[in-house]
């Protein structure tokens, strides 16, 4: 393994280092949960399931890249451009990931923290995790923010420690919230994130349920099957 294999490693890795802490924080503070924590903690860990498996179906779902039949029956092939990379013509919406080294069909960006593209077939993932990840830190913040109500700082260590986890959820809890905040704004433009910063608005646009089912399929949209 190069440097740049384990460099690419960093942050799936503080993601994992994340949860294990939340989670044994969690563990810690309800030693002896009444009966309230304890539908909390059965909330916060239904809610922790689904994120591990989003995070672990957009990180091993591959993006998706074009086959033959993409390349040479798209009707408006004549419009775009080949990749310079790898010598085909890409369809619509197509980009080439430098990270990946190919193309990925309706590429969104590349996410280093689940080491992978997000494209065409693990956008609703991508989306799942996002949305489940939000949820999580705000019952996580919600669950520091009483412990700290209840039984305010007393100076010794382990406040320190649950004043230190609610800050952590909270910040987490508000990036979280702005990027699904953004990706929900974008899937209502039928818009990718490149094509956001490449300003190309309203070429797919359609109806907003169009442009939801566009992107995260006919099914349940918040299910991430
Ligand atoms: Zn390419
Ligand atoms: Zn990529």
């Amino acid at each position: 393994m190069n440097f740049n294999q384990i460099w690419v490693l960093v942050p799936f890795s503080i993601v994992i280092a994340i949860i294990a802490y939340l989670e044994i924080m969690m563990i810690y503070i309800f030693i002896n949960p009444d009966e309230k924590e304890i539908l909390l903690l059965i909330l916060h860990h239904l809610l922790l399931l689904v994120v591990i498996y989003s995070f672990y179906k957009t990180s091993t779902t591959k993006p998706g890249t074009p086959t033959q039949t993409d390349t040479e029956n798209n009707p408006l092939l004549t419009q775009r451009k080949t990749c310079k990379f790898c010598k085909h013509t890409k369809p619509m919406r197509c980009h080439h990931c430098r990270q990946c080294n190919k193309c990925i069909l309706r590429m969104d960006h590349h996410c280093p923290w689940v080491n992978n593209c997000i494209g065409q077939n693990n956008y609703k993932y991508f989306f799942c995790l996002v949305f489940y990840a939000t949820l999580t830190t705000i019952v996580y913040f919600g669950i520091y923010f009483n412990k700290i109500l209840k039984n305010p700082p007393t100076g010794s260590i382990d406040t320190y420690f649950i004043i230190f986890s609610a800050t952590l959820s909270f910040i987490l809890m508000i990036i979280l919230f702005l990027f699904l905040a953004f990706h929900t704004k974008l899937i209502s433009h039928n818009q990718t994130t490149l094509e956001y910063f490449e300003k190309q608005r309203e070429y797919y646009d359609k109806d907003v349920v169009s442009n939801f089912h566009d992107f995260l399929g006919p099914g349940c949209w918040l299910i991430p099957i």
